[in-house]
């Protein structure tokens, strides 16, 4: 497989803090790519340097084999991101938020309004068209933001934590809903999570803490590697034994 994203020796300081140290990995085209690590391992920031909303101090970010500078304006319309934040309007209904952002894609209303509801029907929440965004549950909200992210049939779509803060059977719906769309699009879809459980159907995991990469590697091996029957449990004897390279421990 082809590597979409290609990452080398990336560092960032933010006040004299490394809140990332020479990171390298690479995410392939079509995969399901998962950073994990507890708050503060350096995962936004990570995303942020993959956008270009932050520059790095050190390092090399490849897309698609080019560079991503601000003047790629190709190469970032192949990108969508989805923040915990949300950038839709608390004010506006769903339909004005989709409809006013798909119109920058299609410069036609008609076209616009079609856009918007096919993606909004993705994502499985047709019914809440007419509601005002601002008085949506934390799942429902997550959904549209989705659909918002889709609006440009993006190649490559960033999820941060998309199911921090929602309940158990909205975590899991929202697993099904992301499946679903990246067999549906054919999209590499790079997600970040604390959950480390969640991660397990993913193709292949990167575990960060305090900006340093702890393992990367397909979520079987890891297991495997470290003798462990859960994610959980690797990532607890990586960090409490402190080691950076494979070593195999007894349960
Ligand atoms: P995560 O997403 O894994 O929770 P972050 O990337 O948000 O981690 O943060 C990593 C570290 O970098 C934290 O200690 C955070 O306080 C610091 N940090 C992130 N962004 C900034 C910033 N803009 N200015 C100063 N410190 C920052």
């Amino acid at each position: 497989m082809k590597e979409l994203v290609k990452i080398t020796n990336l560092s960032k300081q933010y006040n004299q803090q490394e809140v990332l140290k020479s990171i390298s990995f690479s995410i392939k085209e079509g995969e399901l790519f998962s950073i994990l690590g507890p708050n503060g391992a350096g995962k936004s920031t990570l995303i942020s340097l993959i956008l270009g909303l932050a520059k790095a101090d050190r390092g090399e970010i490849l897309f698609d084999g080019r560079k991503l500078d601000s003047d790629s304006i190709e190469l970032k319309s192949m990108i969508s991101v989805v923040f915990q934040n949300s950038i839709l309007d608390p004010d506006l209904s769903v339909k004005e938020n989709l409809f006013l952002r798909a119109y920058f894609y299609t410069n036609n209303w008609k076209e616009a309004k079609s856009l918007a509801k096919q993606k909004l029907a993705d994502v499985q929440a047709s019914h809440l068209l007419n509601k005002r965004y601002g008085v949506l549950s934390g799942g429902e909200k997550r959904k549209v933001d989705i659909a918002r992210a889709l609006l440009n049939t993006p190649t490559l779509l960033f999820l941060d934590e998309p199911t921090t803060g929602l309940d158990i059977s909205s975590r899991a719906d929202m697993w099904q809903l992301i499946h679903r769309l990246k067999e549906k699009y054919h999209m590499t879809v790079v997600l970040t999570t604390h959950y480390m459980e969640e991660a397990r159907d993913s193709d292949n995991i990167l575990m960060l803490d305090a900006g340093q990469v702890m393992a990367y590697d397909a979520p079987e091996t890891l297991k495997q590697n470290y003798h462990c029957l859960t994610l959980e449990d690797v990532f607890l004897t990586i960090i409490e034994k402190g080691r950076e390279h494979y070593e195999c421990i007894s349960l």
